[in-house]
């Protein structure tokens, strides 16, 4: 229990995303007041194989030829594929087309799949730390080939859907990889609010909210009644450290197992990452993951990478921006006034949900 509120264990306030202020999110607790309500989800595929499924071992004549493998040779562990489906492709020469108010730009881009298994339904934290490790450095090397094979493309979005909740449409556990000609609104607006707080404040806001995690304590108390009214204590939002990155429960989380993982010093390119780092990487992922499953009972999420855009800004913004892993497990179906307001509404208390997830023992 963190506040006033800690009596009746109700919270209910409006938190303001440090780093992009127009995403706030209403923190409401109480379950009177609860304006959405849990999501019936519907179960994930555990099988390990399926005789019809494309991605699974034995079927590889079912997807295109593939892109890349872990490992080069042998058996695979890991293929990344072309998507059949793409929604960005290279192979249209028109450019972008402007009259009046309609503007469009041409959905030049790559839409690639990543088999992260060879295993049907295994899920994150049930694949081995290598492995994982492995993963990572497929998203690296991709990412690094795109940008390197054209200049027009500013933005590589690696990302993950998974379990029906999440909107995965295949069942066979993979990542996504698109590669496209602007940079995402979201993305944009941290690494352009960044900038703006280096420029201030001349640190990286990132970094801060790692020391604030790390080292911030603090009792706030009314200034009439002498109750208190906050308390902030010492790693009240960390979820898992490692020697190199850190998993944290944002103060405005949005969705209420939200869980970021950042390197812990600054680091702008998920492109710089060095190999060897890649191991810690994914024993945090692994651990968190393996937490929020615990707590949640089967997390079905989105995580996506958010690193430094390749386009004009790209070093101007390094010592601002600090890239980053979102993960957004799905446990509720966001209602009309979410979807009216644009203001997200968190049903439990971050700081709760972060001293559940660090109960779990693994
Ligand atoms: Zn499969
Ligand atoms: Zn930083
Ligand atoms: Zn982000």
């Amino acid at each position: 229990m963190s506040d006033t509120q800690a009596d009746t264990g109700e919270v209910r306030e409006i938190r303001i995303n440090p780093i992009v202020p127009s995403e706030s999110v209403l923190v409401a607790t109480a379950r009177s007041m609860r304006p959405k309500k849990a999501e019936e989800l519907a179960p994930r595929d555990t099988r390990k194989h399926v005789e019809t499924c494309p991605f699974c071992r034995g079927n590889e004549h079912k997807t295109p030829p593939p892109i890349l493998t872990w490992p080069e040779t042998g058996d695979w562990q890991i293929r990344m594929v072309e998507n059949l489906y793409p929604v960005l492709g290279d192979d249209r020469a028109q450019s972008g087309f402007n009259f009046g108010l309609q503007q469009t730009i041409d959905g030049y881009g790559r839409h690639e799949v990543i088999i992260d298994h060879n295993e049907h339904g295994i899920a994150v934290h049930e694949m081995a730390e290598p492995h994982l490790a492995a993963l990572f450095g497929v998203y690296q090397k991709r990412m690094r080939q795109l940008f390197e094979s054209d200049e027009r493309l500013k933005y590589v979005l690696v990302f993950k859907n998974f379990g029906p909740a999440a909107g995965a449409s295949i069942p066979h556990t993979h990542s996504q990889v698109i590669a496209m000609p602007v940079v995402p609104e979201n993305v944009d607006a941290e690494v352009k609010n960044s900038a703006a707080h280096y420029a201030k404040h001349h640190h990286c806001i990132f970094c801060a909210l790692i020391d604030e995690a790390l080292t911030f304590e603090a009792t706030i108390y009314d200034r009439a009644s002498g109750a208190v009214r906050r308390k902030i204590n010492v790693g009240q939002y960390v979820v898992e450290r490692g020697e190199k990155f850190i998993a944290i429960k944002p103060f405005a989380s949005r969705y209420e197992w939200e869980v970021h993982i950042l390197p812990l010093t600054h680091q702008a390119d998920f492109l710089d990452v060095a190999e060897a780092d890649f191991a810690d990487l994914a024993r945090v992922m692994r651990r968190t993951m393996a937490r929020l499953d615990a707590v949640i009972g089967g997390a079905q999420y989105n995580f996506f990478l958010h690193s430094v855009p390749h386009d004009a800004g790209q070093a101007a913004y390094a010592p601002s921006y600090h890239w980053h892993l979102e993960i957004c497990p799905r446990t509720s179906i966001p209602t009309g006034f979410e979807l009216g307001s644009g203001l997200f509404v968190n049903t439990i208390n971050p700081e709760q949900a972060a001293e559940r997830l660090r109960a779990v023992s693994l």
